[in-house]
């Protein structure tokens, strides 16, 4: 027997099948992680056996594996299949696509499964006898410690630890000694699993489901293998409960399910609703988890003892057996797409996952990709629609002011009147009110009144932003920082200002105009520690604050009962962005803000939560029609302008990306790169008749021209969708393959940014 495998190192010179013997002894089956020896110095290095053979196909004596590295296959078929679809679709190695299966830990044996030492009476002891023996003959016990001990090994009749057994009888390690040394007693090493939960849940049950939520459960159940629902519901329409329920169901018929929330909402009040619901199979996989939690979660889910997995993007590769559905919540959130090569998104990933194990997928949102809106119209997913929030909850009271006439009415602060009445209500009230916006610090940038210079990054195309806390400029691509100058380095003015506004700015004057509030901010500046983000949002839904004020982080999966009152205090922040996908996202921003407000009833009562908007452009598509809930209206209108100019989802972006120390140097291979790529658009697309299809290649400066001290340059390409798309990327993908250029970051598909 012969095992193909591809070595553990993620180099594309080794990206290839390598043959092994396999010895008699060994059980080795595809998916197997295995020791080989490898190269010239035969050094062992680890790999996973992709097939099987029965003939090595060369007459060369070959190397043997040397042996398996677990007892269970790490990988099972859907994963290798995926693996290998992954490596295509996303260029990399299958040993790159391989890694993202498995939990870092494994490689290397890095962390040891954890056994706890468990104490029995030793099987077929003869009881009477035994503990006679241990009595003196009066009756009384030799040692009262030795008989305390054994009667409870008699009395548990099964194996305890030695923790759990100090806990009944303290310090009893000497009896159990002595019982271990008479025979009566032996001990076990036992192999257990490390707990990432920290509390315990009381088990609830389904409630009754509405209508609308039976009626997408059921389409769920009748779905064809590989079929793709988008799930489309306001916030608070109940459809967590509608994924519960599709899951229960799977659950019953002994299959298994991966439910992916966005990392910053998989808090425990997400992973508990799941827990509570499903007990002890539920698994969860998220950065925050220690090294050793997270490969027993792996190993819990790779062993059956766990069937549904929550958690974060990259759990949409867990080993889930007879996976039977996947759902990805809110499923329009960027952080679905890996920003690190391979760069995949989890979406695109889950969908050939679904087809591979031949479950479903449900993807949910308030505020869908337009792309995923636009293929369920097309007909290519299954729209569910939930309309209503339950309960009769209605949706929020949204008001948009307008921030021109406040200041022409001669308020030049950051709150509206409107804003200020109302934040003052909600607190006299005891209620609770957030506060966001999209831009973290104190002030943008700093600029010399005199000489109108600007405050940039020194290895930046950026203005620096002001940090008031440690009075520093910042900036917020590479980390440099500086103490603010009192002079202007230019012209030596003492006159310098800070123009726009921050998160720590709106915390002061919002201080200031009601006195005595408490406040707590949360942003990437306040959440640096591992645990603080949780540890503001705990305090906050624990009343340990009036006030929350933060950037897109408190935008998502936030539901405290207390908040009745949103405040979005510059909506325009995401707006003006050179990114043809700004409106979009501005949209869904704040329909997902608005969303935090009158999520629950307080006092049995419904209490109808209050959103304003401030912004400089009331009638701006985005903020209208969010303020109105209109989805559909906004969806109409964008897919519009979008077919008019031929944007995604008509059409598909290529960058190939420059960072050079040069900037000529870097424009000079950008202009070769472009004149190739020309060449060899032509070529394949006449091939298919369908040169019209290249709507254009261009050449230049990134945006952000310089980035950490290196000079940015891209081709950007621009091809209609069609079914010849993939010949032109393919053949992309091929030539900046072949590429070797130093600072050559490799060609990216409708990247997120173009900055
Ligand atoms: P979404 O995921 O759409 O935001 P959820 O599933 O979280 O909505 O539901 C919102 C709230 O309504 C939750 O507190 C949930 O427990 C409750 N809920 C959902 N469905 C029902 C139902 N059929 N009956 C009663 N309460 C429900
Ligand atoms: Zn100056
Ligand atoms: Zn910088």
């Amino acid at each position: 027997m012969f095992a193909r495998l591809i070595v553990d190192i993620a180099n594309s010179n080794v990206d290839k099948l390598f043959t092994y013997a396999v010895p008699e002894e060994l059980d080795v089956r595809p998916g197997h992680r295995v020791l080989v020896p490898f190269g010239r110095g035969n050094k062992p290095i680890e790999g996973f056996v992709i097939e099987l053979a029965d003939d090595a196909l060369t007459d060369r004596t070959l190397k043997s594996v040397i042996k398996t590295l677990e007892p269970y296959t790490a990988l099972n078929e859907d994963q290798l299949g995926l693996a290998k679809w992954i490596c295509r679709a996303y260029d990399c190695t299958l040993c790159e696509a391989l890694r993202l299966m498995l939990p870092a830990q494994l490689r290397g044996s890095r962390v040891k499964e954890k056994t706890v030492r468990t104490i029995l009476l030793s099987p077929g002891l003869e009881v009477s006898t035994a503990r006679a023996s241990l009595l003196k003959k009066d009756g009384t016990p030799r040692s009262p410690k030795q008989l305390e001990v054994f009667d409870l090994l008699v009395k548990l009749n099964a194996p305890v630890s030695m923790e759990d057994l100090n806990a009944y009888i303290p310090s009893a390690s000497a009896a159990v000694a002595a019982l271990i040394k008479k025979g009566y007693a032996c001990e076990e090493g036992h192999v257990t699993f490390r707990n990432p939960f920290t509390n315990v849940v009381s088990p609830d049950a389904s409630p009754e489901l509405t209508e609308k939520q039976t009626a997408a459960v059921e389409c769920i159940k009748a779905g064809k293998p590989g079929e793709v629902f988008l799930l489309h519901g306001v916030t608070g329409s109940g459809k967590t409960e509608v994924y519960l329920n599709a899951i229960s169901d799977v659950l019953e018929k002994g299959g298994g399910a991966i439910v992916l929330v966005p990392e910053i909402s998989l808090t425990p009040q997400t992973t508990d609703r799941f827990r509570r619901r499903f007990g002890d199979t539920v698994a969860v996989l998220h950065s925050r988890l220690g090294a050793g939690e997270r490969y027993d979660e792996w190993r819990r889910i790779r062993l059956g003892k766990a069937r549904v997995v929550v958690g974060a993007r990259s759990a949409v590769f867990a080993p889930v057996e007879d996976l039977k559905l996947i759902v990805i919540d809110e499923e329009h959130e960027p952080s679905y797409r890996s920003e690190h090569a391979p760069c995949y998104s989890a979406d695109e990933v889950a969908i050939r996952r679904a087809a591979l194990s031949g479950g479903r997928l449900v993807l949910g949102s308030a505020t869908p990709q337009l792309r995923s809106y636009f293929r369920a119209k097309q007909g290519a997913y299954t729209l569910l629609e939930l309309t209503e929030r339950i309960n009769g909850i209605p949706m929020p009271e949204v008001e948009i002011v307008d921030m021109r006439s406040e200041f022409l009415s001669g308020n030049n602060g950051i709150f509206s009147r409107d804003l200020t009445d109302k934040l003052k209500k909600c607190v006299s009230k005891g209620e609770q009110a957030i506060l966001f916006l999209n831009r973290r610090g104190y002030s943008y940038h700093g600029e010399c009144r005199a000489c109108g210079f600007v405050f940039t990054c020194p290895n930046c195309d950026v203005a620096l932003t002001y940090h008031k806390f440690d009075n520093s400029l910042r900036c917020h691509y590479c980390g440099f920082s500086t103490r603010v100058p009192s002079v202007c380095p230019s012209c030596g003015s003492t006159f310098i200002k800070y123009t726009g506004f921050g998160t720590q700015q709106v915390e002061e004057q919002l201080k200031s105009l009601i006195p005595g509030i408490r406040v707590l901010r949360m942003d990437t500046d306040t959440t640096g520690a591992k645990s603080s983000y949780r540890d503001i949002l705990d305090s906050f839904s624990n009343g340990g604050a009036d006030v929350l004020i933060g950037t897109q982080m408190i935008a998502k999966g936030l539901d405290i009962p207390g908040v009745t009152l949103v405040g979005v205090v510059f909506a325009d922040t995401s707006l003006f962005h050179s990114d043809y996908r700004s409106g979009e996202r501005t949209f869904q921003l704040l329909t997902q803000v608005a969303g935090r407000a009158g999520r629950a009833l307080s006092d049995g009562k419904v209490n109808r939560g209050k959103v304003v908007i401030q912004t400089n452009a009331p009638d701006h598509r985005a903020v209208r029609l969010s303020a109105q809930h209109d989805y559909k209206t906004f969806f109409d209108l964008e897919i519009r302008d979008r077919l008019r100019t031929l944007f995604p989802p008509f059409s598909v972006f290529v960058r190939a990306l420059f960072e050079m120390r040069d900037e000529k140097e870097a424009a000079e291979v950008c202009t070769d790169f472009e004149r190739k790529t020309c060449e060899i658009l032509k070529n394949v697309m006449s091939g298919h008749n369908a040169e019209k299809d290249i709507l254009f290649v261009t050449s230049g400066p990134a945006p952000i021209r310089k980035r950490a001290n290196l000079y940015r340059y891209a081709v950007i390409v621009k091809l209609l969708r069609s079914e010849n798309t993939s010949f032109a990327i393919n053949a992309l993908r091929a030539f900046a393959d072949s590429l070797r250029v130093e600072g050559f970051r490799g060609i990216e598909i409708n990247p997120d940014d173009l900055l």
